[in-house]
């Protein structure tokens, strides 16, 4: 039988939770999410407590991450099934604030991670990363963790989290997970729920594309070749828009750099959802 997960919702409830086990000298470690959890989510929780580590999730649907014209409204939420997946994974503690916890009248704080935030997703999302960066910063500044676990599927987000806490000389180690996915290929989401039967057997498509370009440019296939044949696969797949399909960089999101790790990372829309995904590159 899992123990029913402890649920706090202020952060002197969090602080009066994670004392105890810091003056013990346990390790804690983080694992933040917006909830409507899925294998992937878990699969942090498994991997942070295996450290081994008091694991705490967090759950907070970020308002500052949406656009005015994105899903916040109509953001998956299941709180009760949340609790219960991550006691499964004998997740220690689950962080739940309300939005005026975290956002309290007066708050006028902005954390931006320059460059990285304003490319590819950054991009196509303007303000989303420093909504990201601004409540990751809290969270870690919260729960003062020894370690926050992000995952690879959101692999620009993994480096504005880096560089954040690199630059504030935040005292949390960032720990990336690689991506978990499907038994067809597909990276898991809480938005892959917003897809129709036909658009859920279609998305298989972007990881397939991603594979199969990262597999010919380590076969030393030139890049812009291979790009467009990636973006034509996913149009022929009825992906629309394509908001990008990219190689770059793994750590600065500029330019590949050889010799240095590189990604291809892609977003694109499949009806109204907007799926991303991306793959390491050994480039020749
Ligand atoms: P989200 O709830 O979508 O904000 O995701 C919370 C955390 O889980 C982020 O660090 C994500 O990158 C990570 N995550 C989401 N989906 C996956 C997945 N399929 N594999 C690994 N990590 C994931």
């Amino acid at each position: 039988m899992t123990h029913p997960l402890p649920i706090v919702r202020t952060v002197a409830d969090l602080r009066a939770r994670l004392a105890p086990w810091r003056a013990a000298g346990e390790q804690i470690a983080l694992v933040p999410t917006m909830g409507a959890l899925h294998a992937g989510h878990l699969a942090l929780v498994t991997a942070a407590k295996a450290t081994p580590a008091r694991t705490v999730a967090t759950i907070f649907v970020n308002p500052k991450q949406f656009g005015a014209n994105e899903d916040l409204d109509r953001y998956p939420r299941d709180e009760a099934g949340d609790a219960a997946a991550l006691a499964h994974v004998g997740c220690d503690l689950l962080f739940a604030p309300a939005p005026a916890e975290v956002y309290p009248a007066g708050f006028a704080t902005n954390v931006r991670v320059a460059g990285l935030s304003d490319v590819l997703d950054g991009a196509a999302r303007p303000g989303h990363f420093d909504g990201v960066a601004t409540v990751v910063t809290k969270l870690l500044t919260m729960a003062r963790a020894h370690a926050a676990w992000f995952g690879e599927k959101d692999w620009q987000q993994l480096c504005v989290i880096r560089r954040l806490a690199a630059d504030l000389n935040l005292e949390t180690r960032i720990i990336g997970h690689p991506i978990v996915r499907a038994a067809d290929g597909l990276a898991l989401s809480s938005r892959n729920a917003y897809l129709s039967a036909s658009e859920r057997a279609a998305a298989t498509a972007l990881p397939a594309a991603l594979n199969t370009a990262a597999a010919a440019l380590a076969a030393g296939a030139a890049a812009p070749e291979t790009l467009a044949a990636a973006h034509a696969a996913l149009t022929a797949a009825g992906f629309d828009p394509i908001d990008y399909i990219t190689l770059a960089d793994a750590a600065t999101l500029g330019d590949p750099v050889p010799g240095q790790p590189a990604r291809l990372l892609a977003a694109a829309w499949l009806g109204k959802t907007r799926l991303i995904d991306n793959v390491a590159v050994a480039l020749r």
